[in-house]
């Protein structure tokens, strides 16, 4: 069976007790569920964020990492110091370090190897921009996303890979894709995962739907077929919002 899985990106968000505070919070009210969950705070508060969820359920994750092992990279994170204080996922490829930070689906493939190399999971974002979507390009946005980035992995790998979704247009704006949108483009990658890897492997892998989702709109983006759970940013700041999503899966 498919895994589901609600994961909430913090972004640059909370400072080290508001990190402490909200996973005290979300310990409190997490509902019982099948669902993973998994949050994922700056880079500096990973370690106490660690300590903090060991006690529970909550799977603590990185936000991004260098592709590099080590070396004169400043101010970057490799997957080996992750993985020295507990951490064993990484987010790979949001919008935002696509967009302000350069990188393109050729670093992106560097990271995921790194990242695979260190038995690490990846949560690998992708999504078309508004334009794309509207001048109706979105599928081959996508596609070539997914197959430059990821389509040179062998089979084994997608053991280790959840899928992302998330529209540009649909990131921090309030602006949900339509639960059909959304299952529309699930199962548009499942079938392009298929075409390369077989029907086994893409029915295997979560496919998580990223993109303003709140408490009010997460039940039925959640309930089409293809879609596995949910990548929250904004709406995961807030225990009460982030576990009513969690208990909507
Ligand atoms: C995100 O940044 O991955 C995201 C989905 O943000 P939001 O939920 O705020 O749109």
């Amino acid at each position: 069976m498919r895994r589901k899985i609600v994961a909430g990106n913090w972004k640059m968000n909370n400072d080290l007790s508001a990190t402490q505070a909200l996973l005290t919070e979300l310990k409190k009210q997490l509902p019982d569920t099948q669902a993973e969950v998994m949050v994922a705070p700056t880079f500096v508060n990973l370690f106490p964020a660690f300590e903090a969820a060991r006690t529970s359920k909550i799977q603590v994750v990185a936000q991004n990492m260098h592709f590099a092992e080590s070396g004169a990279y400043t101010g970057e994170v490799s997957a080996e110091m992750l993985g020295s204080i507990g951490i064993e996922a990484v987010i790979l490829g949001h919008s935002e370090r696509r967009a302000y930070f350069g990188e393109d689906d050729a670093l992106l493939a560097k990271k995921v190897d790194t990242a695979l190399s260190h038995e690490m999971e990846i949560i690998f974002c992708f999504g078309e921009e508004l334009d794309d979507r509207k001048s109706g390009n979105h599928f081959n946005i996508v596609e070539s996303q997914l197959k430059n980035a990821l389509f040179h992995l062998a089979p084994d790998a997608w053991d280790f890979i959840v899928l992302a979704y998330e529209p540009v247009w649909a990131i921090g704006t309030g602006e949900t894709a339509s639960p059909e949108q959304a299952q529309e483009m699930h199962e548009f990658i499942r079938k392009t995962i298929a075409s390369k890897y077989g029907q086994e492997i893409a029915d295997r892998v979560s496919i998580l739907y990223g993109g303003s989702v709140k408490p009010n709109n997460a039940q039925e983006i959640f309930s089409k077929p293809d879609v596995d759970g949910g990548l929250i940013g904004g709406a995961s700041l807030k225990a009460e919002d982030f576990t009513a999503i969690i208990k909507s899966i």
